[in-house]
């Protein structure tokens, strides 16, 4: 375990009038606890009472509370934040969630601490005092494992992918008292003007990165993304896409998975009608199972598949969902 705390930047979400931490956050804080004893959260702005209790059950000792209100979106001002709660708390590690701005944020805050950043992280332990991140790279043909001394190298901060942990509550936790976090923004930061913010209107379900299950459509589906929402809706899973289904203008582009999409890790990836190509199969690489329906018994994606069912999708996944159904009675 390393002897000092381990900062973790939570993200919250709205929902049902709920402001409280997001699945990935909590997973952070449960890989947090495998570091240290000693967790630290710190929020952009404040969470509700419910919001605070998760945050203390998922094993948080500390809760810092930076008021940035909308401008926590831009990652110049959370680095800012992580920066001075590092500076305020010596943690030994900091983790964010390896998303567009945790990557980012990630990056930034290390330059203004002189240390290291590492994202993208699908794995993450100490070892003799030294943490040890692990990635896969190369369209996902390689795992590479770096190892990061928090004394030599100053405080690391590692982006972990959702998904990675498997978030565990923490029996039995203190209520924490929300300890506020002043941050004077640098001066770049406070250049940058935030315009508008808006949410992806068509997104609908869990968010395609955070996802535990994920129903991808592909050209195949021949535009039904109906037949793809038939299937994910019963399974609480996100709705993604190939390149070719986002080009036909069938989905938004932001549910593109793959190599100039999002890179997923779910723990259950299935694909209606994709035929497995590299630019694709790369963003999926940390998932967990793979089921694969497609008409063409030599598509790739049977290779990597865990579970394949050779077949028109019209006909089997209408089948599924019945079968669906009928197990949940
Ligand atoms: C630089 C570059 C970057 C790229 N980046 C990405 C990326 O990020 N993401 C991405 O996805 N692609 C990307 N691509 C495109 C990628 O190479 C493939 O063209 C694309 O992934 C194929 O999509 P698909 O599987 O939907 O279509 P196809 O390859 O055409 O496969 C469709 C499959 O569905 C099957 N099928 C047809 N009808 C049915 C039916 N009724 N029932 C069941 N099966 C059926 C077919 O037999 C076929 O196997 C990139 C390409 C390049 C060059």
């Amino acid at each position: 375990m390393l002897d000092a705390p381990v900062l973790v930047l939570i993200d919250l979400e709205d929902q049902a009038g709920a402001c409280a931490p997001t699945g990935p956050a909590l997973e952070l804080l449960t890989a947090a606890r495998r570091l240290s004893g000693d967790v630290v959260a710190l929020c952009l702005r404040a969470p509700d009472a419910p919001g605070a209790a998760a945050i203390a059950g998922a094993g948080a000792s500390r809760l810092l509370v930076a008021e940035l209100g909308d401008r926590s979106a831009l990652a110049a001002d959370a680095a800012d934040a992580v920066v001075a709660a590092a500076r305020a708390v010596g943690p030994g590690a900091i983790l964010v969630v390896s998303d567009y701005r945790g990557k980012e944020l990630a990056g930034r805050a290390s330059v203004l601490l002189g240390s290291v950043a590492v994202s993208d992280a699908a794995d993450l332990e100490e070892v003799d005092g030294e943490l040890r991140a692990s990635k896969l790279v190369l369209s996902g043909s390689w795992s590479t494992t770096v190892s990061v001394a928090p004394q030599a190298e100053g405080t690391p901060i590692i982006a972990l992918r959702p998904g990675a942990v498997e978030a565990e509550a923490q029996p039995g936790a203190a209520p924490l008292e929300a300890e506020a976090l002043a941050v004077e923004p640098a001066a770049e930061t406070a250049a940058v003007e935030l315009v508008s913010r808006e949410s992806a209107s068509a997104a609908t379900g869990p968010a395609l990165g955070e996802a535990r299950t994920v129903v991808v459509g592909g050209r195949g589906v021949d535009g039904d993304f109906d037949l793809v929402r038939s299937l994910a809706e019963p399974l609480g899973a996100a709705v993604g896409a190939t390149r070719v289904a986002c080009d036909e203008g069938w989905i938004e582009r932001s549910a593109q998975i793959g190599q100039t999409g999002e890179t997923i890790s779910p723990r259950l990836y299935i694909s209606l009608g994709v035929s497995g190509a590299i630019h694709h199969t790369s963003g999926i690489q940390g998932a967990g199972t793979i089921v694969a329906i497609c008409d063409d018994s030599e598509a790739p994606i049977f290779e990597m598949a865990d579970y394949g069912v050779v077949g028109d999708v019209t006909e089997v996944v209408p089948q599924l969902v019945e079968e669906l159904e009928r197990l949940r009675g």
